[in-house]
């Protein structure tokens, strides 16, 4: 027997019309590309995205096209999403930090019918332009008096294009499966991929990941996504925070510790997320001036690549934020897992506590999560064994835009999500690794993350990166690599004298070496990948003793 209840469609144009009734005044506050804070409130946004979404009919844009944007986190980066997904046009948010090739491939691939364009990323278009021929209309992002000199042909003025047309629009309805927003994979290895989200995957999943174990988000909440709105959706905040009538303060292109400081410290901000890296930069700058508390921020979602037991700790103990641990990727929305304690947790002693918040935290629901060994067969939610972290759910790929990488899912509809993880008793999930950047030592694996993070626990280390290096006798053995912290002199020994007891024994990194950077990927990660071409021909002493 079928239910008896009103078959209405999920659609992402009701968040922000939501808003505009229910919270109308809160404000959407946004450090401009152009400089100064502008202000204003959910009641203007979801004007002015139905204005927008009357220009793009203009411009001879249909349901079912693609609108890339190429944009930091602002206002009118926000009324683009709901302008276009809201009337049925696909929103692709492209990560600028990717390789120029990268960023013309996919915009071809995906078939921008259009592109909006923040004034940073103008001279990157420009030299792109060769390879865009198939894109028909480039709007740059600011107002008439903003407008650079350009050679981008009939380039539109965003502003002009917004105020010249009628906010007389309502939003259409239609099936809740329709495709909203497209996000391509970083494409460490080979072409990226696109992930082609709907309006139902997205409502679900924001409206979960505005739970109280999750991101938590309310009405008396100033939330701060210093996370991309090209990184996997930014999270899904700028989607839950006009559901929750959450104040959206949204940092622009500026991400340094000082600028985000200030945002955090004079717009009242209580929940933030960033990657580790942003928080870096913040504790960096906290630290240079010992007086500087953080007022009234409560929490800080950390996610993207593993939180560093120090980061989590520094957070609670020194500044009284709590730290959410949180897990996901492209594929899923982004949202996975997150580390928000369970009852009686709070009060286990901290190094306990802190054990349990390294890990990247409980499945929220509507995620199913198994581990597997390499022929398919679920392990033991043990916290001991570890394999292949497979998932499945409503938010979860399915397959790639244009079937790019084939059947994605096992015979039970499970995705593989390439980490290595545990599963605990209580359902905490810990990654150990990504599949391929696990080092196989004489047939056990040794988990480059958590190296990196004892690492990182030394004071006068800035960053770390475990790699594996090939080695006759156990196949292959950890090198770690180290950016000291600006003055530091910290060596080899005293690196290794401070891991010890940290780790298992066989676990030691056969050698150190010190280097002035990193390379990181288009999302801030360690870029892997970078790291073993640069070191493949590197000969552990260890082997050259053996010699
Ligand atoms: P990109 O590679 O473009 O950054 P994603 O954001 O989708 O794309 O990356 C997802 C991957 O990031 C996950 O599969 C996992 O390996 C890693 N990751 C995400 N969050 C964490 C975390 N909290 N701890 C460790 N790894 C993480």
């Amino acid at each position: 027997m079928r239910g008896l209840m009103q078959e209405r469609p999920l659609l992402i144009s009701s968040f922000l019309s939501f808003a505009a009734i229910y919270h109308k005044d809160r404000e959407i506050v946004t450090r401009t590309i152009e400089g100064p804070i502008h202000r204003y409130t959910y009641a203007d946004c979801e004007r002015r995205a139905r204005k927008l979404a009357n220009a793009l009919k203009g411009l001879g844009l249909q349901f079912g096209d693609v609108v890339g944007t190429l944009a930091w986190n602002t206002y009118r980066h926000l009324e683009i999403w709901y302008g276009v997904s809201g009337q049925g046009m696909v929103c692709h948010t492209i990560n600028p930090r990717l390789f120029p090739n990268q960023i013309a491939y996919i915009a071809n691939h995906a078939e921008d019918k259009a592109i909006f364009v923040d004034l940073t990323f103008v001279p990157l278009v420009e030299k792109l332009l060769p390879h865009l021929g198939n894109v028909k209309h480039f709007v740059i992002m600011t107002d008439r008096a903003h407008m650079p000199a350009t050679s981008i042909p009939d380039a539109i003025c965003y502003e002009e294009l917004v105020e010249g047309a009628s906010d007389d629009f309502t939003w259409p309805e239609f099936d809740e499966n329709t495709a909203s927003s497209l996000c391509y994979t970083s494409g460490t290895t080979g072409n990226p991929k696109g992930v082609l989200y709907s309006h139902r995957s997205t409502a679900l999943h924001s409206m979960v990941a505005n739970g109280k174990d999750a991101l938590g988000m309310g009405s008396t909440d100033a939330v701060l996504p210093v996370v991309p709105m090209f990184h996997a959706n930014a999270w899904s905040i700028p989607y839950g925070a006009p559901m929750s009538g959450a104040k959206i303060v949204m940092p622009g292109a500026a991400m340094d510790g000082a600028s985000i400081y200030e945002l955090l410290e004079t717009e009242g901000v209580t929940m933030t997320a960033a990657v580790p890296t942003v928080w870096l930069m913040l504790l960096q700058y906290l630290e240079k001036d010992g007086g500087r508390t953080l007022s009234t921020l409560k929490r800080v979602v950390i996610g993207g690549s593993a939180a560093p037991r120090s980061m989590i700790e520094t957070f609670e103990t020194r500044f009284g934020v709590s730290v959410c641990h949180a897990w996901g990727m492209t594929e899923m929305s982004p949202l996975g897992t997150l580390g928000s304690l369970k009852a009686g947790m709070e009060k286990l002693p901290l190094e306990e506590r802190l054990d349990i918040q390294c890990k990247q935290g409980r499945a929220v629901f509507c995620v199913e999560m198994k581990i597997t060994d390499d022929d398919g067969n679920e392990l033991p939610r043990d916290g001991k064994a570890f394999g292949h972290l497979m998932v499945r759910g409503p938010w979860i790929a399915g397959a790639y835009l244009k079937g790019d990488g084939g059947n994605i899912l096992d015979q039970d509809g499970f995705f593989d999500t390439g980490d290595v993880a545990t599963l605990d008793p209580e359902g905490f999930m810990q990654i150990t690794d990504r599949a391929k950047d696990v080092i196989k030592s004489g047939g056990e694996w040794i988990s480059s993350i958590d190296l990196e993070n004892a690492a990182v626990g030394h004071p006068d280390v800035a960053e770390a990166a475990v790699i594996g290096i090939f080695h006759p006798k156990w196949d292959e053995r950890p090198l770690l690599i180290v950016v000291r912290k600006a003055g530091k002199e910290i060596g080899k020994e005293e690196m290794l004298t401070f891991l010890a007891g940290k780790i298992a024994k066989w676990w030691m990194p056969d050698d150190v070496v010190f280097v002035d950077e990193l390379p990181h990927t288009a999302t801030g990660k360690l870029l892997k990948t970078k790291l073993r071409e640069d070191f493949k021909d590197y000969k552990l002493p260890t082997i050259v003793a053996a010699e």
